[in-house]
């Protein structure tokens, strides 16, 4: 189904003389069942509208994969339990630093303002949180923790008050699976339907609106068709995830059940279409030609992320942005010794603040070629290995093993290890020399290290551990595709090139441009599915007959590039798009020169 999924869009007549292809039909249609598309149901149905969800599979995409950390603060009750201070303002001034202008800045604030509330909706609809505070900076919490700082709040102090905002799902292990499942159960008791294995492969417009979704479903296959396209699907998917050549050699049989089973479906949208089918990490092609420079890394992705949703958008007028944006996770914990190491490139030059959060300490290395190492101490290392048991889930327990033991070389010289490694012995020397002296000193870093992490690396033998971006199945460095469709940041519709909305067509999730666009912190992919999903839900179905109207807060406040307003006076069944004084453009809208305010 989906590898025939060629994006462009067909006129709303009757098609090519075949046999008439079955038909459904919905105020709201949403493509793809993961979290974006769930939140966006919820929200059509809650408004009064009748809502068709189809997915490619069954549903849960990566997010019934992932960790389930939703990033959410300014003072939750989870933050409260655990007698964490937190504010809408203090969220906002560390969110800043990492989203950029990727979304206008009244945008993030409405974000950082709603985040209690979009928690306790999310509660409402069955997702359990839990305010146990976990004392180590660690990329994944173990069973006993549920609230931890998933970004990097501590390196970004001087900006705004640090607070753990990871809230985890509670669940064991890794507790996308409860979040997806907890949000599907809401969403099916709602009453939307949910149509499986289902793909959509083209947009159905009339007169330039959206009015509906081609589909090749295998609705109508025989049952055991459709048991082992299912069966199948589930199967190959983890291995999908961590071995991605044995993962698309299990997933060929699904993909050919659907070329032999699928039949044309046509869903028609009174309302609109809500595209959330994912990003593009699985997608090779797309991935060589927009992010080149992740090609060490290991696609976060599901066979359901293979860009199909973003090519719906394009083929239907919609712009896209920031592709070329992909995160590359390389986490030096746990254990959480670690971060008393240095960080070196291959010239033994300091590379950044090693506190700071995977994704960013995977940019760094990007920059320097993929090539980095962690320089440790002997005190360091045997901290590091007392630790593991305690501070790790097992796919992180495998990851520091690797590094403790295969991933390092260890001489008893600054300048023995080095050459070991192929390190620069000078530059290194040098490294470490004023590391110490920070250290000893008991100055501040001029990286931005907080002052408990910084100690001397003094004690033999010294050991660097190969944390370069490379194929590695002991050690992979973690992809997320980050850009996509360029959606209203007050409504979710998508835009064309020259910032008029497509109507009738929403984005939301990874087949959009969000929040977490321009840089992630673990839980602010998720945080920004439910917050784009709902918005693009709201306003899909405020376009159904006497809906009235529904005013966004971002349509009226700034830009974020000059003073003045942006956006409509007031949101409606048609969106008037305004202004910028500046005349820039933004990746999320496009402010127009010469237009009134
Ligand atoms: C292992 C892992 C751990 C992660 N951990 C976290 C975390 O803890 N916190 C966080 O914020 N982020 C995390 N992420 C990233 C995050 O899970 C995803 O970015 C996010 O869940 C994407 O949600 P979505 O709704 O946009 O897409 P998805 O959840 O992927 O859902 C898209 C759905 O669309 C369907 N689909 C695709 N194409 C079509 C089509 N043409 N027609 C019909 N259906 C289609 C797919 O089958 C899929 O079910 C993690 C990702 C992974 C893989």
């Amino acid at each position: 189904m989906s590898s025939g999924t060629n994006g462009g869009s067909v006129h709303a007549g009757p098609q090519d003389g075949g046999p008439p292809a079955q038909e459904l039909r919905a105020d709201v249609v949403v493509v793809g069942f993961g979290a974006a598309g769930a939140c966006a149901a919820l929200e059509a149905v809650a408004a009064g509208c009748r809502v068709l969800v189809l997915d490619r599979f069954t549903g849960g995409g990566a997010t019934a994969l992932s960790g389930g950390i939703v990033y959410a603060g300014g003072g939750t009750p989870q933050q409260q339990a655990a007698g964490v201070s937190d504010s809408a303002e203090a969220m906002l001034g560390y969110l800043r630093t990492e989203v950029g202008d990727v979304v206008p800045a009244a945008t993030l604030r409405e974000f950082c303002d709603g985040s209690v509330a979009m928690l306790a909706w999310l509660e409402s609809h069955g997702v359990p949180f839990e305010g146990s505070l976990c004392p180590d900076k660690t990329s994944y919490p173990t069973n006993r923790h549920y609230l931890y700082y998933s970004g990097s709040e501590a390196s970004a102090r001087a900006a705004a008050q640090p607070a753990p905002r990871g809230h985890r799902t509670r669940g064991r292990g890794t507790s996308g699976g409860v979040l997806f499942a907890r949000l599907a159960a809401a969403t099916r008791r709602s009453g939307a339907q949910v149509v499986p294995q289902t793909a959509a492969v083209r947009l159905i417009t009339d007169d330039g609106r959206v009015t509906g979704v081609e589909c090749r479903s295998l609705r109508g296959a025989p049952w055991w068709a459709r048991t082992a396209h299912r069966v199948l699907y589930r199967l190959a998917r983890k291995p999908y995830l961590y071995v991605p050549k044995l993962g698309r050699l299990m997933h060929r049989p699904v993909s050919w059940l659907e070329l032999r089973y699928g039949k044309a479906l046509r869903v028609g949208a009174t309302c609109g279409v809500v595209i959330a089918a994912g990003g593009f990490g699985a997608n090779r092609q797309m991935l060589r030609a927009h992010a080149p420079s992740a090609r060490g890394g290991l696609p976060l992705a599901t066979p359901g992320d293979d860009g199909s949703g973003i090519r719906l958008g394009t083929g239907a007028g919609g712009a896209v942005a920031l592709l070329d944006r992909v995160s590359v996770w390389r986490f030096l914990t746990p254990p959480p010794a670690l971060l008393r190491g240095v960080l070196v490139d291959r010239d033994g030059a300091r590379i950044c603040d090693e506190s700071r959060y995977g994704a960013a300490i995977g940019d760094a290395i990007i920059a320097r070629r993929g090539q980095a190492w962690l320089l440790a101490d002997q005190a360091t290392i045997g901290q590091a290995r007392r630790q593991v048991r305690s501070t790790t889930l097992w796919f992180q327990r495998l990851q520091a093993w690797y590094m403790l033991a295969f991933g390092r070389v260890a001489a008893d010289t600054v300048a023995g290890v080095a050459a070991r490694a192929g390190v620069d012995a000078d530059g290194l020397a040098a490294t470490v020399a004023a590391y110490n002296a920070t250290a000893t000193a008991g100055s501040a870093d001029p990286l931005g290290k907080p002052a408990d992490l910084l100690r001397p690396v003094d004690q033999p033998p010294f050991s660097l551990i190969d944390v370069s971006i490379r194929p590695r199945l002991m050690h992979p460095a973690p992809v997320l595709t980050l850009g996509g469709l360029v959606a209203d940041p007050g409504t979710g519709q998508v835009l064309r090139d020259d910032g008029m909305p497509v109507p009738g067509l929403y984005a939301a999730g990874r087949s959009a441009v969000g929040l977490c666009s321009r840089s992630y912190v673990s839980g602010l992919s998720i945080a920004d599915c439910v917050f784009s999903g709902r918005r693009a839900g709201r306003h899909a179905a405020a376009a159904r007959p006497g809906a009235g109207t529904l005013s966004s807060r971002a349509s009226f406040s700034s830009c974020g590039h000059c003073a003045g307003g942006y956006g409509s006076a007031g949101w409606s069944t048609s969106l008037t798009w305004s202004v910028c004084s500046t005349g820039r453009t933004g990746h999320g809208f496009r402010c127009r020169p010469g237009s009134a305010r």
